[in-house]
């Protein structure tokens, strides 16, 4: 009764741990799509920036080239400046963000002007940019860290003019200002707190998204996110930024043909943002209606609980006698008839009782119908307290009629109960003024059966009963055998 109202109770809240259990799992894998699409995301974001950059870095170290290529001519070198200054520098240099192209000769110094025929005075043999391409004669293309040059911030972007015999000759210079980098990351839109940066593979920073001046030409190679850039060309990871403190998913990838590393990072914040309010939302609604479903199922199991107690509380009432409290006789056919078929089957040896009490109508014309029942139900408990093992029953079988069933009981055991019973009435001492002994006494008929194939319950009732009417002829207050009739 019990288990059964706890077990519902147990699977609806498995269930609803289950429905909760499943709901996570979904947010869960929501977190990761989240996570997956950003970085999907910054990767195109990357990718756009980059082909960018390298597409307009062709075309700059193309002019370059060109710069070089044409001064080996000694006609072009032979040309007024003005002229000199429209063959050598094409086009190119007016476009947006270019600065000026300068040509520097071994010494560092200014010889050629993209934008003056006269070139201004100036001397960079001290640069880097300078240094390197005179110390190192194949360096080829060489991207210099932010410097400035002119107006603003710019990068340069060098090459080493040689003489025929390979000696050093210069730099054709060509500068790009920083601004460039800066409106290419401004126009891609990477989320509140996302990130974007160009830094050289040396570990200075080019460009920042969002933009602080403070941050071009910053060394941060030191930085933990720096040190992912060398395990592979591109990849992800999260980490937590050394300039602003907050952690991020970052995408990075390194030029292949330049010098150059080009990161894109979205905030975990921004990431989850919306996750984290459908989450909330969807896990709220799923805890509630879960609670409630484990509430009703509580609700439910008490319910389940008292009805089932009602139900074996009336079912017992219907098995018992109401004055008396013993089986009344609707059960004691049941219980004869279960315990004549296990009789039967294990060839054991099972006794009846008959008890009747002596001279019953004269005690309620006497004494009154409600002293009868006051005797009726004493009687009955002396003979509920002289049986005692678990298997024997006594119930009333009608009137002031009662039976007794003995269940594996012979002759002699079920007489000595019997007598126990008679001696137990007869000892209460009830006074029956009408009767030849003073007192209520009762006549107990007595049979014993190993029930055999053909033999029938009733003929052993009916024994019962004429053992019991034999002891009523022989004056009452006594007991009789079934085998002496
Ligand atoms: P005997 O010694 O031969 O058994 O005589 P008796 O008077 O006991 O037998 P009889 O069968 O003639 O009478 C039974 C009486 O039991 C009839 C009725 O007055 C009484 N009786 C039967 N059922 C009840 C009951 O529920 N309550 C009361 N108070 N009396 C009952
Ligand atoms: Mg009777
Ligand atoms: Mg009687």
């Amino acid at each position: 009764m019990l288990s059964t109202s706890s077990l519902i109770v147990g699977v609806c809240a498995a269930i609803a741990m289950i429905m909760v259990g499943l709901c996570g799992i979904v947010l869960y894998q929501g977190r990761q799509d989240a996570m997956e699409h950003t970085r999907d995301t910054l990767r195109d974001i990357s990718l756009i920036a980059q082909r960018d950059i390298e597409r307009n870095f062709e075309f700059y170290e193309l002019s370059l080239q060109a710069v070089v290529d044409v001064l080996s001519d000694p006609n072009v070198t032979a040309l007024p400046p003005r002229l000199r200054r429209l063959v050598l520098f094409d086009r190119a240099v007016s476009a947006k963000y270019l600065g000026s192209m300068l040509v520097l000769d071994a010494a560092g110094n200014i010889v050629l002007d993209s934008a003056h025929d006269t070139p201004h005075k100036g001397n960079f043999s001290d640069q880097p940019y300078f240094v390197v391409h005179r110390d190192h004669p194949d360096l080829g293309l060489y991207i210099s860290d932010p410097v400035r040059l002119g107006g603003g911030s710019s990068i340069a972007l060098t090459r080493r003019l040689s003489h025929s015999d390979g000696s050093f000759a210069g730099i054709v210079l060509l500068s790009i200002n920083i601004e460039y980098f800066h409106n290419l990351f401004a126009g891609l839109s990477l989320g509140p707190r996302g990130t974007m940066s160009l830094t050289s593979r040396n570990g200075v920073m080019i460009m920042r998204q969002p933009y602080d001046t403070r941050n071009i030409g910053r060394n941060v190679k030191g930085a933990s996110t720096f040190a992912h850039f060398q395990t592979a060309t591109e990849g992800s990871f999260s980490e937590t930024s050394s300039i602003d403190g907050t952690r991020r998913l970052y995408w990075f990838s390194n030029f292949p043909h330049y010098p150059l590393i080009i990161t894109v990072a979205a905030a975990e914040q921004d990431i989850y943002a919306a996750w984290w309010h459908r989450t909330l939302l969807i896990g709220s609604l799923m805890l509630t209606f879960g609670s409630a479903f484990v509430a009703l199922s509580i609700l439910l199991g008490i319910q389940l609980r008292r009805r089932m107690r009602a139900e074996s509380e009336l079912q017992l009432l219907a098995r018992t006698d109401g004055l008396t409290g013993l089986n009344n006789r609707r059960s004691l056919g049941e219980i004869l008839e279960r315990e004549w078929r296990r009789a039967r089957r294990n060839r054991s040896v099972m006794s009846l009782l008959f008890v009747d009490i002596d001279r019953f109508k004269a005690y309620n014309d006497t004494y009154g119908h409600q002293a009868g029942d006051d005797a009726l139900t004493a009687v009955a408990r002396c003979i509920s307290a002289s049986i005692r093992r678990p298997a024997d029953t006594a119930a009333r079988y009608g009137g002031e009629e009662f039976v007794v069933v003995l269940p594996e009981t012979s002759t002699t055991g079920a007489a000595e109960i019997a007598e126990r019973i008679r001696g137990a009435i007869s000892g209460c001492g009830i006074e029956h003024a009408t009767s030849e002994y003073g007192r209520v006494t009762a006549s107990i008929g007595v049979v014993s059966r190993v029930p055999g194939t053909n033999d029938d319950l009733s003929a052993a009732i009916k024994a019962a009963d004429e053992a019991l009417y034999y002891a009523k002829s022989r004056g009452r207050n006594r007991v009789s055998l079934s085998e002496e009739t």
